[in-house]
């Protein structure tokens, strides 16, 4: 499909709508098409601040974020704060910051930014943007999209879609934000977005085909709230496996900062090495543990797509080695 023809603009207008009503997004959110969420942290840095950004994160993504964007924009501030207790918004003063990034789903060590802390952030702080990575956690759990000004996901994790898409739904403020910054330097510039989802098209050609396959596995899928109470009482499945086991622990020991779509569990450098292996043999791919939890950990995807069938036969492969 040619990316400027009238068919393509069409299925960009349906996927959009589509989007807004499974993911219950705000009718005057705009949607973006990228490639990745790595490019949203770079679109962001370049088109929604001049200089200040802060970077609240406790884990391997929240920092990459931070990384990425004091290349561009060398003023970035960091407020690391540890992955086993909950976000305080009184705890962390903003002033001068332009703008807010925060990961509401850290996939790295398998935690969380819960509604009410996400709510906290904003109501504490309703004069700064917010921005929120929810690669992990967009279309899995139901997020409350006003409670941020741009969010965005690529959607290879709960979208269950091959890689090479991103989507990033941005508030009217932050729309407000990127006119009055009127930042063009890039090809990807938040401004020609903007111009060019006008006309329901992008600026380079986009990956047509995958924004097909979104728009039907949109159109299949339940609305957000069915789909975050089938994940739910899974991660709670989960949560009682681990509990009840001596060697093979989940990694987060706070119940109220896991995250809902990752589960990391720890175990012994040895077991874990262990069950990777045994796992593969079997035809399961576990998630390695990410950076520094590399060796002591591994990741389950808590995802929509994955059916009771296969989670299953997953818990009756680990049962031995609990
Ligand atoms: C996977 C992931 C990313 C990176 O996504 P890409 O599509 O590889 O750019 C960024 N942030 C979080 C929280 C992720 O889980």
């Amino acid at each position: 499909m040619n990316h400027r023809s009238e068919e393509f603009m069409k299925m960009v207008e349906r996927t959009t709508i589509l989007l807004k009503d499974r993911l219950d997004i705000p009718e005057g959110y705009t949607v973006f098409y990228t490639s990745s969420a790595t490019e949203c942290w770079e679109i962001i840095a370049q088109s929604l601040v001049v200089k200040e950004s802060v970077h609240v994160f406790n884990g391997s993504f929240g920092e990459k974020w931070y990384d990425y964007t004091r290349k561009l924009k060398p003023d970035a501030k960091a407020r690391p704060f540890d992955c086993q207790s909950e976000l305080n918004p009184d705890d962390l003063d903003f002033s001068g910051a332009e703008l807010i990034c925060v990961t509401q789903n850290e996939t790295s060590n398998g935690t969380q930014l819960s509604h009410d802390i996400m709510g906290a952030l904003r109501r504490k702080n309703p004069k700064v943007l917010i921005a929120a990575d929810a690669t992990s956690s967009m279309a899995g759990i139901a997020l409350d999209f006003s409670q941020a000004d741009c969010w965005f996901a690529s959607v290879q994790k709960c979208f269950g879609l091959p890689a090479g898409l991103a989507v990033m739904v941005c508030s009217p403020a932050a729309i407000a934000r990127m006119g009055s910054i009127a930042e063009r330097q890039h090809y990807n510039s938040m401004t020609v977005l903007k111009e060019m989802m006008d006309k329901w098209q992008t600026p380079c050609t986009p990956n047509v085909l995958a924004i097909y396959l979104l728009m039907r596995v949109l159109k299949k899928s339940k609305s957000i709230d069915r789909v975050s109470e089938k994940l739910e009482v899974r991660s709670a499945a989960w949560a009682r496996f681990f509990g009840g086991s001596k060697r093979l622990s989940l990694l987060i020991s706070n119940p109220a900062v896991r995250s809902g779509t990752v589960i990391a569990v720890k175990a012994d450098e040895a077991l874990v090495t262990k069950v990777k292996a045994d796992a593969r043999r079997h035809g399961f791919l576990l998630g390695e543990g990410y950076g520094a939890l590399k060796k002591e950990t591994f990741r389950i995807a808590n995802f929509p797509a994955l059916k009771r069938k296969e989670v299953q036969k997953l818990m009756r492969f680990l049962i031995p080695y609990l």
